[in-house]
């Protein structure tokens, strides 16, 4: 098995790197051997970031890569292992059977005014801004007008990415089972004159969402995770959950709503 280990810049995920390697390398290379390139399994060493950076940068490899967060802070919602869990981990790499769960991911592309087209692929959301003025968008549902939206911005969330940026702007917290995309608004204008549905919407895998934006010279601000495009003016979006799936290696059960329990009321998991 091929692994490499993926940490943040932090003193102390380095310090966890290093116990870490060395415990890997007790049983190399009989069962594994260290590839940055091309490994089976990514070993993220920091928080939720540092998974999301992993993720983006192995992207053209997802569909041999299994990942496992191992976080330095506070609990993640990728990063599940805890620092003082190395030795557990190593453990369970060795007796590894390939055993993994998948969650969808978003796919968006963004088209600008001289027709030039990018397509993203987001593990926790896509979201569309305008700097200064207000946000103008047709949005359509699999090619339907829906409404004419006015605003902030306009997010479109994975069932993992819910908890993140979504739950802040007033989005539902979906279960990662389902396949599923959420779009929810930021500061919608809702008077007699501009009407929105106002509330999150929750799109199946079937489904395409649509925005066409109304362009004042303005730049538009899109950001894809932890990362963002250079700004520019967005003439359309659309939004599709992505065919590819991010795997994560699956060692022990992790009840989903004991974890966000304990990372939004606050209680300990087990
Ligand atoms: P960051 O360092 O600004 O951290 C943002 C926080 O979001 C961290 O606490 C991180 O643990 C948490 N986070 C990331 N993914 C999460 C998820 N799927 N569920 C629950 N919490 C999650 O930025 P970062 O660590 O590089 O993460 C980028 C993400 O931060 C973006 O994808 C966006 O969702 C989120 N974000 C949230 C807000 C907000 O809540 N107002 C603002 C900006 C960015």
């Amino acid at each position: 098995m091929k692994i490499t280990v993926f940490s943040n810049q932090e003193p102390h995920s380095k310090e966890v790197v290093h116990v870490l390697e060395t415990l890997l390398q007790a049983y190399e290379p009989l069962y594994f051997t260290f590839d940055s390139e091309h490994p089976d399994i990514v070993i993220t060493i920091g928080g939720d970031g540092t998974l999301l950076a992993a993720f983006h940068h192995y992207s053209e490899q997802l569909d041999h890569i299994r990942f496992i967060g191992v976080h330095t802070g506070h609990l993640g919602f990728y990063a599940d292992w805890q620092d003082f869990e190395l030795s557990e981990l190593v453990e369970s790499l060795i007796t590894d059977h390939g055993t993994c769960v998948k969650y969808p991911l978003l796919t968006s592309t963004v088209t600008d005014q001289a027709g030039h087209s990018q397509t993203l692929l987001a593990l926790n959301e896509v979201l569309v801004k305008q700097p200064s003025g207000t946000l103008i968008a047709d949005v359509a549902i699999n090619g339907t007008l829906f409404e004419h939206f006015r605003g902030d911005g306009v997010a479109v969330a994975t069932p993992t990415g819910s908890t993140a940026y979504n739950k802040a702007v007033g989005g539902a917290i979906m279960h990662p089972s389902l396949e599923a995309m959420q779009m929810t608004e930021v500061a919608s204008i809702n008077n007699r004159i501009f009407r929105t549905i106002g509330s999150p919407i929750i799109l199946t895998k079937q489904d395409e969402l649509t925005l066409t934006l109304k362009s004042d010279e303005t730049p538009h601000i899109i950001s894809y995770d932890h990362l963002s495009l250079a700004a520019m003016q967005v003439v359309k979006m659309t939004f599709k959950i992505s065919e590819q799936r991010i795997q994560f290696a699956k060692y022990r059960h992790r009840h989903f709503w004991k974890r966000i329990q304990a990372s939004f009321i606050g209680v300990e998991e087990d």
